[in-house]
């Protein structure tokens, strides 16, 4: 069989194909990322973009801490802004599940901490006056996520990764060591493969012969028109449930992963009208100064997660020179980093941190078992 022959094979031109692929490539393999839409057309390029510390969970402190300063030097190019971030408790309930949480956050090294009602009125003036607690992080920002396509394809070319885009690929063999992959512009052949197709990466791992347990969320994200101030900093809730930040056009965005339907494999799914609402009236019950925006645009994406919602970055099991790196939890923020460390374990190098071995949802495996 004929075709082009590359070291690396990605599959998924999101934040965590690119990444990985830049930092292969960087170390000198012959590396080519294959995407079936544009780069940075999935949820890479369609999410909220916040950038927070406060959102992440406690074992991904460390790799959100070292993406953070990869988003400030990227800066400018990815829209990058570090505004600080409040976290507000409406309810003693709330307040007291906050102090918890925050404390552990800070003692793995997020520069978080609880302040008092008159720092947020004075901050934040367009916040709702019935906050009972809040915490803020000065690290916490975001950056503008539909710059991803336009920043990453600038960022491969850069550093020599070939690039093909809507060239989805539908058929993987194995052909005397090698990698065969079936895209639609003709065959590409690779030593090794990286699987990085986000929400997709469930319909890729059978053709390898591998089944792990991933789900798929349908998160919901919605645009205001501009107008003047009402918040500066980014804005989140104790439950998670909401995410607030304005522009510097003026437009407000509103996420916290509330739900809408649809599959990946129909395309980018729908909003469902009744949690949109529930997301909208939220939104107004925090920052009431949005009550007067008219919304221009709400739109959904698709995020991947496995059963105990840590990453799937490594090996994959029972394939050899195959790896998968995906499903990971505010997968925008650790994006860059965790591309990296992908990258050195391609390259055979130790990564600075650990990584998170799919290998536990493998049949045998001890966690297999209670994570299904
Ligand atoms: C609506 C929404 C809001 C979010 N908000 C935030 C946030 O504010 N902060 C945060 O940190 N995280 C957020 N996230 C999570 C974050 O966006 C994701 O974790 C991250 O972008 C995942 O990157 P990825 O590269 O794994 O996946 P993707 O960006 O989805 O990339 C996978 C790519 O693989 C391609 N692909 C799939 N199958 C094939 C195939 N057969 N052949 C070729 N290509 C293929 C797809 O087209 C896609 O471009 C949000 C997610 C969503 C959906």
């Amino acid at each position: 069989m004929t075709g082009e022959r590359y070291d690396l094979a990605v599959v998924g031109g999101g934040i965590m194909g690119c990444a990985a692929a830049i930092h292969a490539c960087g170390g000198g393999l012959n590396t080519i990322v294959i995407e079936q839409g544009a780069i940075g057309s999935g949820a890479s390029g369609v999410n909220a973009g916040t950038l927070s510390l406060q959102i992440k969970r406690l074992k991904l402190m460390p790799y959100a801490l070292k993406s953070h300063a990869i988003w400030r030097e990227a800066g400018k190019a990815v829209g990058f802004r570090r505004i600080g971030g409040y976290t507000l408790a409406f309810t003693e309930r709330e307040a007291e599940f906050l102090t918890e949480r925050m404390a552990l956050k800070r003692e793995a090294g997020a520069p978080i901490r609880m302040v008092s009602l008159n720092e947020v009125a004075d901050k934040e003036p367009g916040l709702s006056r019935s906050v009972v607690a809040a915490s803020y992080c000065e690290e916490d920002g975001d950056a503008n996520s539909s710059l991803m396509g336009v920043y990453y394809r600038h960022m491969l070319r850069e550093a020599g990764v070939a690039f093909r885009e809507r060239d989805g690929v539908m058929d993987i063999t194995r052909e005397k060591g090698d990698f065969v992959l079936r895209a639609k512009s003709g065959t590409i052949r690779a030593k090794r493969l990286l699987l990085a197709a986000g929400a997709w990466l469930g319909d890729l791992l059978p053709m390898l012969g591998s089944h792990l347990p991933i789900t798929v969320r349908v998160n919901t994200v919605s645009v205001t028109e501009p107008g003047p101030p009402v918040i500066g900093s980014i804005i989140g809730h104790a439950t998670g449930l909401l995410s607030l930040k304005q522009k510097s056009n003026g437009c407000i965005l509103i996420g916290g992963g509330w739900q809408g339907t649809g599959r990946p494999a129909q395309g980018r799914g729908e909003v469902n009208a009744n949690t949109l609402l529930t997301n909208l009236r939220l939104a107004r019950h925090v920052a009431p100064g949005i009550a007067n925006r008219r919304l221009l645009r709400s739109w959904t994406g698709y995020e991947a997660h496995v059963p105990d919602f840590y990453p799937l970055a490594g090996r994959l099991p029972g394939v050899e020179n195959a790896f998968v790196l995906g499903c990971v939890r505010g997968g925008f923020t650790i994006g860059p980093y965790i591309g990296r460390l992908m990258g050195d374990l391609i390259l055979g190098r130790e990564p600075e941190l650990p990584l998170f071995d799919p290998a536990r949802f493998a049949p045998g495996s001890s966690n297999s078992t209670n994570q299904h």
